[in-house]
């Protein structure tokens, strides 16, 4: 055993640890520790994104996840130590096309599609190495070398049976509807793509006045009329093709100021005309307006076509005008209502959001640079009534930042509808934890749309989809049907454009078909997981051992990503949920409680840099502690306070370490037998402990093993050592120290293994050095070994034991408290500690613990506060001066004058002087030397009068803690003997001499020098 420092530097041992890991391949050995083993654990990894490097808050997952897979490592479970990386989608492309400095999709076709994908698949392959590293790093240990890719064959394939698999059930379908649109990507974005990408911006919205055709309904007022109209997004009046009001709601016919043709607006949004607005001349309703002819306000050739009022019963007056211009080829709502009621469908911008040809002096501008434009056209041809700042919230593209548009689209689409109900029933059957996650993942599906799974995009799973004019559209399921199909197979160096797009198939009508040129929706690819990862179409046993996962974590937010794209194709394929529980954890938050952003210019120290100077374990520390229920604060303080708590465990270590490197105790085969109350206590502490925890680990709550953790090692370190240090200093080595030895040691070792999953590095560290010194036959690594269990000793148990030493450390908190409170010093040995309590309970087994931990003589338990109050009495003045009258202060001044025992003794008359007693009421003080603490129905007393002796022995006791100060700082040898030479004041010199015997045993003095002087002083001699 090799004797360690006072201090831990994490970083340094973390470094060599690492080190013994990978020389020692422990990965290689848990894996062949629990092979053929009967239980299994099933755990599925949710793919990390690899395109970037990994930031703080990922280390919250991967640790869990980490801990998780190690303690049922421990617990002699096999498991598919499998990481993943989520390598194809949009999400790389866009990262690439930054890189190469490419800004559309005409600029990747021109770099070459074919170099394109191979860039893209370089970015994935840098980053997964880099995060491997970074995850190893902080002591993830999973099958590093066989982590699964996304864009693996193997993987698009599995997609491939899906969507086979939907096509047959009737669910996959081609789709033409407005869709969500990146003008900048090229492509539409599916429903759960848009959760959570909105911000608020400031657009001009405008008002504009359609010129109508009134004639039926307000020819009598001979004047020409106009209809109000509003909207925020100006560009879209390209593509009006009708303008709907409320068919019950009132319209308003004004005369305005600004021109003498009437206004119509809805009679509720008067307030829009402002000042303009002179008068109402007639109120209509809104079917009577239906049907009415209107002019287009931009008068663009593609627009020359009849436009009508038509009835729409979404229209309302809250914003605008009570008139809503319908563009149904521009937006979702439109769109649905258009193809109702048979409306026109304009579509004006291409795939870049720019204007078409057929829109004249618009052609080639993009939608966000045409507002003046369509203004300056808007007031020539009279139509603009005013503009103004609108702030609302729209809709980004969650990869590129860019302001959607929305824009009619051809797609395919799973529809969902049928798969529902089934979807609903799986939920059920998962613990959600949060139980909120739940109800989010139950409300998305209530409410999702259909799944629009594809993208106009290049470097993604290519959709397996073979349309031909025949009418077939010819979905294939596999790699092997591919290679049948196609009308020439070529090999190709993987499955993804452009190489997959040479590939032709024969349809059954004979003709040769090409595949669409869409790719995946990238949550397809993680989604497939349960099955891509599992061998489900390679090996359907061991499938069946891995399915459903017991458990996946990933952060919350998955519900509507990742959980639920894997609970889809689980319940198409399958019928059932692919997962028994699913933990979503919340958000880290910066150590002010505020957000962080990636693109924080604060941010300077990167996470690399980060952990060498927090060190791997207290950065983990800080995550396990978190309830993954509520969001977290991380930073150097959390940092610094888990350091804190780690280093009380290794103290309790260094402890243990300082005795057993000069005692050598055998504790491998020491057998206890006669433990002491406090052995016996902690042992059945020890056992309650690591009973917790395997609850708290089977239930995942990682945090609370911490708890329980923290509170154990308080009980180790502030009770068990600090009543039993004694023990260990004691010089011979009898059974009594052996016993103290092996009760230390087997907790250290439990705190140590119970750890190793969520502090993995200091766990390694004293099983290394001290649990294979004490066990020459422990296994090789913290990680090889076995969960604790129940630690049996002979001998007699004590029924309640726990709960006693509870109250024990009750009663020594609350008489330390009051010995604060009037700083009393410790070491200033009390006659008489009173204990006053309701309940009976037994201290009889501590009671020479608490008199040592508290310092004092003697303890009295009582069952009434008479001991520790001095009765008194005071006048009755009701009484008194109804028979004294004006005497009555006399009486009280007489009392007042009386000594304290004088007045004692009167109180326990009960009068005094002959007066008649019902004179007096007789009350209770407490006692002037007496202090005391109360707390529940627990009261501690300490009778602080000090006498002769009381004072000598505490001057002693302080002698003997200054000269263990002095060998403390003169670094010597906790076991060496050496001479002092003591100075004290002169008249003490007789008392520290009549004690020398005493203090030379307890400070290991072989001769020790009392001399008088001024100046108390303690010298060492050589
Ligand atoms: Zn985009
Ligand atoms: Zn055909």
């Amino acid at each position: 055993m090799k004797k360690e420092c006072a201090q831990f530097d994490f970083v340094k041992n973390e470094h060599n640890i690492l080190k013994l890991w990978e020389t020692g391949k422990v990965f290689e050995k848990m894996v062949a520790k629990n092979a053929g083993a009967k239980e299994h654990f099933r755990f599925l990894d949710g793919p990390i994104t690899a395109n970037a490097s990994m930031a703080m808050h990922h280390v919250w997952g991967r640790s869990l996840k980490d801990a998780f897979i190690k303690y049922n490592t421990l617990r002699g479970r096999s498991c598919q130590y499998q990481n993943g990386f989520d390598a194809q989608g949009m999400w790389v492309e866009v990262e690439v096309e930054k890189m190469l400095g490419l800004n559309d999709k005409q600029a990747i076709l021109k770099y070459g599609l074919d170099n394109f994908t191979e860039k893209c698949m370089e970015r994935v392959r840098h980053f997964s190495d880099i995060q491997t590293r970074q995850s190893q790093r902080i002591g993830q240990i999973m099958d590093w070398d066989n982590s699964y890719f996304t864009n693996s064959d193997h993987n698009i394939t599995s997609i491939w049976h899906f969507l086979k698999v939907c096509y047959q059930k009737g669910y996959l379908v081609q789709s033409y509807k407005s869709m969500p649109w990146c003008p900048r990507c090229g492509t539409s974005l599916s429903e759960h793509e848009m959760s959570g990408s909105y911000k608020e911006l400031t657009h001009k919205a405008v008002f504009v006045q359609f010129r109508v055709d009134a004639g039926k309904l307000l020819g009598d007022l001979k004047t020409d009329a106009r209809m109000l109209v509003w909207t925020t997004t100006p560009w879209t009046l390209t593509s009006n093709v009708a303008i709907a009001v409320h068919p019950n709601m009132d319209y308003a016919v004004c005369r305005i100021k600004s021109v003498n043709d009437l206004l119509i607006v809805g009679k509720d949004a008067i307030k829009v005309l402002k000042k303009d607005f002179v008068k109402i001349v007639r109120e209509v309703k809104g079917k009577d307006l239906v049907g009415m002819k209107y002019e287009p306000a931009l008068k663009l050739g593609i627009q020359n076509f009849e436009h009508k009022f038509i009835a729409w019963d979404e229209v309302s007056a809250t914003d605008g005008s009570g008139a809503v211009h319908i563009a149904p080829g521009c937006g979702a709502e439109d769109f649905e209502l258009g193809k109702k009621l048979g409306l026109k469908q304009i579509v004006p911008i291409d795939e870049a959001g720019r204007f078409t040809e057929e829109f004249e002096y618009l052609k080639g501008i993009k939608t966000d640079e045409c507002e003046q434009l369509i203004f300056d056209k808007l007031k020539e041809n009279n139509a603009l009534y005013y503009v103004h700042d609108f702030t609302h919230n729209y809709p980004f593209c969650w990869r590129c930042k860019t302001n959607v548009v929305f824009k009619l689209v051809s797609g395919w689409d799973i529809k969902t509808a049928d798969v529902k109900p089934a979807l609903l029933k799986a939920v059920k059957t998962v613990k959600w934890e949060p139980d909120f996650l739940k109800k989010s993942m139950v409300n998305w599906l209530e409410n999702m749309g259909d799944w629009n799974i594809s993208r106009r995009r290049f470097y993604g799973l290519p959709l397996p989809i073979y349309p031909c004019d025949c009418g077939e559209i010819n979905v294939i399921g596999s790699l092997e049907e591919l290679k049948e199909r196609a009308v020439k197979w070529v090999n190709l160096p993987h499955l993804h454009r452009p190489y997959i797009d040479e590939i032709k198939i024969k349809c059954k009508c004979g003709k040769e078909v090409a595949r669409v040129s869409d790719v995946g929706d990238c949550w397809l690819d993680a989604g497939i997981a349960p099955f891509s990862t599992k061998k489900f179409f390679t090996d359907r046993e061991f499938w069946k051992k891995n399915f459903p996962s017991e458990l996946v974590l990933e952060m919350k937010e998955q519900v509507r990503l990742w959980f639920y794209s894997m609970l889809f194709m689980s319940v198409v394929l399958e019928d059932r949920a692919p997962y028994e529980r699913v933990v979503g954890h919340s958000t880290v938050l910066g150590e002010d409680g505020k957000k962080k952003s990636k693109t924080d210019k604060n941010i300077k120290v990167t996470f690399d840099e980060q952990i060498e100077i927090f060190g791997a374990d207290p950065v983990r520390y800080v995550f396990a502690t978190a309830n993954p229920v509520n969001d977290m604060r991380f930073g150097p303080t959390m940092v610094e306070e888990a350091r804190r708590k780690l280093i009380a465990f290794w103290n309790s270590y260094v402890f243990f370490n300082t005795y057993a490197f000069i005692d050598k105790p055998d504790i491998a085969s020491h057998k206890p037998q006669n433990l002491d109350v406090t052995d016996v206590w902690l042992v059945e502490r020890l056992n309650q402990y690591i009973e917790t925890c395997t609850c708290e680990y089977d239930d995942y709550k990682a945090h609370n093993v911490i708890v329980a953790t923290e509170k154990f090692i308080d009980d180790l370190s502030n009770f068990y050592i600090r009543v039993n240090r004694r023990r260990f200093w004691k010089g011979e080595n009898g059974e009594d120290k052996f016993n103290a030895y092996w009760v230390l040691y087997n907790a250290i070792k439990a705190v140590t293994v119970v750890m190793a999953p969520l502090t993995p590095f200091i766990g390694e560290y004293i099983w290394q050095n001290l649990v294979r010194e004490v066990e020459p036959k422990a296994s090789e690594f913290v990680m090889t070994t076995d969960f604790p269990k129940r630690i049996e000793y002979s001998g007699k148990t004590i029924k309640g034991i726990i709960e006693q030493v509870d109250f024990v450390k009750q009663i020594i908190s609350l008489a330390l408290r009051i010995r604060a409170a009037g700083q009393l010093k410790v070491k200033q040995p009390l006659r008489t500690m009173y204990i006053k309590t309701a309940s009976k309970r037994d201290l009889s087994l501590f009671i020479d613990i608490i008199k040592d931990e508290v310092n004092v003589k003697e303890i009295e338990i009582v069952q009434d506060e008479d001991k520790f109050n001095v009765p008194f009495l005071v006048v009755d003045f009701k009484k008194a001066g109804a028979v004294l009258k004006g005497d009555v202060q006399k009486l009280k001044d007489e009392l007042a004058g009386l000594t304290t025992e004088q007045m004692i003794a009167a109180a326990n008359k009960g009068t005094f002087k002959g007066y008649p007693e019902e004179f007096f009421v007789k009350k209770l003080a407490k006692r002037e030397e007496f202090a005391a603490e109360t707390e529940g129905d627990i009261t501690v007393v300490l009778d602080t009068t000090l006498d002769e002796q009381l004072v000598s022995e505490g001057f002693l006791r302080e002698l003997i803690r200054s000269i263990q100060l002095a060998r403390q700082e003169a670094g010597l040898d906790i076991s060496a003997r050496v001479k002092f030479k003591i100075t004290v004041e002169k008249d003490l010199v007789e008392l520290v001499s009549a004690n020398i015997d005493k203090i030379a045993k307890e400070v290991l003095a072989t001769e020790i020098e009392v001399l008088g002087g001024k100046e108390a002083k303690i010298e060492i001699r050589k």
